[in-house]
This record gives C-alpha cells, structure tokens and sequence, in this order.
C-alpha cells in the first residue's frame, strides 16, 4: 500500500501520463525505504521554479519523500521499461534503480517527471543493488545545474539525499538518492523496446505519447511520426552543437542514454575537456573511445538511426517506403549538425554574420589548440581578453581580426558575443573530483558549495578565481591534500 503525504503544503500536483499507457511500459514498484534519509543538497531556485514550496520540502519531511520514505500525494511510483544499445550491443535494460514517483505539473503549464534515482531494486535491475552512492549523485546535481546555466537542455537536480547506508563498489561508500527532474524519461531505448514487442499498437501508443507530450505540433500534420523524426534529429543536432562547442563529453551516449526531449540526460563518466583534443575520453570502461569528444556527433546520428529503425512501421504502410524515407531522412542529420556547430562557433569567436571563411577560421583554430594542446575554455578567454599569444596564433590572430572589423562599434559588438558563450568557469574535472571527495569522504561540503556557486553563473566574467579556471597543474595530487582543511 503506498505510504501516506506527509507533506501536504509541497504543492505537489501530479498527473501522471505515462502510467495511463498500458502496462507493458513500467512496472509498479515502490521505492525502498532507507535508514536514515538526510538532505544534503536542495534546489530551492528550481523547487520555486517548479511551483514546488521549498520550506515544506527542505526539512526532515522533505527528506523522507525526496528518499522515496514516504510518498506524496498523487504520486504512482514506477520502474520504465526500455531497451538500448550499449556500446553498439542491444540488450532489453529498464530502470534499474530509478523510480519515477509521477509527472508535475507547474503553475507555467510544464509537465515534469519527478524521479528517484538510486531508490532501490526493480523488476529490470539484473545483479544490480539499485543503489547509488553520493559522489556519483553530487556531480550529476553540479554537471547538470552546469549545463542549465549555460543554457544547453538539461534534466535538472531537485535533491540529494543520503541514505544512511552503505554501497558497496570496489569499496564502501555513503549511499544517496538523486531526485532528477526532467521533461521526461522516453529515450531511444523506449522506442526500441517498444519496437522489440513487434505489435504496432505498443509501438504507436508510445509515439502518439511523445507527440502529446513533446511534439504536438506534428499532430495535425500528414505524417505525424515523420515529423516528431525530423523535429527529434533538429533537436539532437542543436545539443550535440552545444556539448562541443564547451567541451562536454557524456562518456556514455548509449541509445538508453538519449532522451527524446532533446535534454541532455545520465551524467555518469561525463567530463569537461581541459586539453583540446578530438580524442579526449574520460570514460574508464570507454576502451576503444567509442564516446570519444569528436566521434559524439556521428554517435549521436548512429543513435538516430537506431531509432528511425524503432520507428519505421510508423513512417509508412510499406516497408520499402518507410526504409527509402527513414534512409533519406537520417541522411540530412549531418548537415543540421554542421549548421548549428558552425553557428555556435560563430557565437564562440564574436562573428556577427555569416561569412565564407567562417568555418575554416574556426576549424584552423581548433588545429592549431591540437598542435599546442592547448586548453579548450581558456584559449576563448584568452581571445576574448587580447592574450592570445603566440608565433602559432599570430596569422590567424590577424584573419579573426579582419572577420569581426577592426571599428570600435565592431569590436565592441563582437565581444559582447564572446562573452555570453563563451563560459569564464566550467566544472574543472579536478576540482569537481575534490568536492565529490571531501563531501562524499569527510562531510565537508564546503568545496562543493563553492563549486556550484561558480558555475551556476559561468557567463560571470568578473570573477576571478584562478584556481577554479585553471587546469590540474600536471603534477598534482588534488585529492590527498583535501580532507581536514
Ligand atoms: P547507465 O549506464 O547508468 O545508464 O545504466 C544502464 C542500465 O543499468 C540502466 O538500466 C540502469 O538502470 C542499470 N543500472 C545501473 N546501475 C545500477 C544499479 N546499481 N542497480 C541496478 N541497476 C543499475
Ligand atoms: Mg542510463
């Protein structure tokens, strides 16, 4: 029996539109309860932008729902069901240990999936303990709060809460919950699960789900799949142009880990590239870069046409036409991309419009970072700042100059461009590595506090705190001289 609201003033309103869908999509499980839930972090920006009230949640009873102890009002806890491919391999997966408690409905009209993350053992979770442990939970909530500053499409972090228990990896760890928030859950797993059923009412009852649900405005068109297709590769495009044009690499782009939305979901292995390089991986089970920083556009295509293949009976009755279509259509994806990396280039440099050498200036320059492996965010800087020196740069210092406009008025223009996309903070890995360590090892949230305070306004080119924007010096031991300071 689901356990009572004890938090009757959270605002919670639930409608939850994806546990209407038939059964074959989730399973109803409920989270299992913990020892001794304690609230570590709260959003309270994103609890009020939620239409959430974050004095009834940001307490001990807002610790005993954001932990899965107590249930509110309206919530119907669920397991989703999906598939993906995992490093190229299908296999039929599921929330393993994640539980959607429902969808929110905020005063603004959005429709949120409120999720626990870390809440127990599922009907999908195989040898897993569906457990989580804090330091993974903490640096999704910072990447995430990240990318939602510098305005790339996010699931967002409400909470997170440790458990009182214990996880055990290659060692013990503090456990913690993560309460996720996102547009939704469907990825292309979904759908490929979906397809995996082969009966096409699974199949369009999903779909018509998603159109409602991300793009209604395909519903009153001819071909409404096809137009949720391409409006889902416009989006992808969009987001793979923003995770390169600031360095992100998500280490995991499997096909379970892309969510239809167009929000960038899963933050496990991610990392920010500190040195420019087309192979920069992070990923320690990444052996072969598949997820590599250069190879994440054409993985992300890949994904698409896994998913066009999920989708195929939906695009035509026959066969050969829905392939000859989802073919052609997937085709233009590489293009879509280039465009909007080209534009987010453009935006990188302070290049007010559009113009032939646009692309070669920025590709050479990116030659030239890889020749001096130089770092990726501070290279920007450095231009935006007039210290970008060098013999390597000086001939194309002058092209760059010439592109902008050597007037005043120009200058001035093009650097008001720099500055709003080009981040003066980003999650430096070594100093994410340190706050993880020093809350998850010693209690001390002191540096992760800093942390987020930094780079949830990384357009604040006013701040100076060296440390936070240089690189590891490369011979550091940043994480053994952390505990008791
Ligand atoms: P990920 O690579 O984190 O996206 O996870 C891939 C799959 O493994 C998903 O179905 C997860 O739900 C599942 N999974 C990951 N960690 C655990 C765990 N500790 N217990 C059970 N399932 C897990
Ligand atoms: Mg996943």
């Amino acid at each position: 029996m689901p356990r009572s609201a004890e938090s009757p003033n959270a605002s919670w309103r639930f409608d939850n539109s994806y546990a209407r869908l038939s059964g074959d999509f989730y399973s109803r499980v409920e989270p299992a309860p913990v020892k001794e839930p304690r609230m570590v972090l709260f959003n309270t920006m994103l609890a009020e932008s939620l239409g959430l009230t974050p004095g009834a949640l940001h307490n001990g009873e807002g610790a005993a729902i954001l932990s899965g102890n107590s249930l509110p009002q309206g919530a119907e806890p669920i397991a989703q069901a999906y598939a993906g491919h995992q490093y190229g391999h299908f296999t039929m997966l599921g929330d393993g240990r994640a539980i959607l408690l429902g969808e929110h409905l905020t005063p603004d009209g959005r429709r949120v999936d409120i999720q626990l993350k870390g809440s127990g053992r599922t009907p999908y979770s195989r040898g897993g303990d569906g457990r989580a442990a804090l330091g993974p939970m903490l640096r999704e909530y910072v990447i995430s709060e990240f990318m939602y500053a510098m305005g790339i499409p996010t699931t967002r972090s409400l909470a997170v809460v440790t458990t009182g228990e214990s996880v055990y990896r290659t060692e013990q760890l503090p456990g913690a919950i993560l309460t996720r928030v996102a547009a939704s859950h469907i990825r292309v797993g979904t759908f490929e699960w979906a397809a995996a059923r082969r009966e096409r009412n699974i199949l369009e009852s999903l779909a018509d789900h998603t159109v409602r649900r991300h793009y209604s405005n395909a519903a009153g068109l001819a071909h409404p799949y096809r137009a949720m297709f391409r409006a889902i590769m416009e989006q992808q495009a969009a987001l793979l142009a923003q995770w390169q044009c600031c360095g992100f690499i998500h280490g995991v782009m499997n096909t379970d880990n892309m969510a239809l939305s167009g929000e960038t979901i899963d933050y496990g292995p991610c990392a920010f590239m500190d040195t420019y390089h087309p192979a920069a991986v992070f990923s320690s089970i990444d052996h072969h870069g598949r997820y590599a920083y250069g190879s994440q556009p054409s993985i992300a295509h890949w994904n698409l046409a896994r998913l066009a293949e999920a989708m195929l009976p939906l695009f035509d009755e026959s066969e050969t036409a829905a392939l000859e279509w989802a073919n052609e259509a997937i085709l233009s994806f590489k293009e879509l991309y280039e465009r909007r990396w080209l534009a987010g280039m453009r935006a990188k440099l302070g290049l007010p419009k559009q113009t032939e050498g646009d692309r070669a200036l920025a590709e050479d320059l990116l030659d030239i970072m890889q020749r001096k492996s130089a770092d990726f965010t501070n290279t920007f800087r450095q231009l935006i700042a007039g210290h970008l020196e060098g013999e390597e740069y000086r001939e194309w210092l002058a092209r760059w100059q010439k592109a902008v406009g050597t007037a005043p008025a120009a200058r001035k223009k093009a650097r008001d461009l720099m500055l709003r996309a080009n981040p003066a903070v980003i999650p430096r890995n070594h100093k994410v590595e340190e706050a993880l360590m020093s809350a998850s090892n010693c209690g001390d949230l002191r540096p992760l506090n800093r942390l987020l305070e930094l780079i949830t306004r990384p357009f604040d080119h006013t701040v100076n705190a060296p440390d936070y924007q240089q690189p590891a010096p490369a011979n550091a031991l940043p994480y053994q001289t952390f505990c008791g300071t």
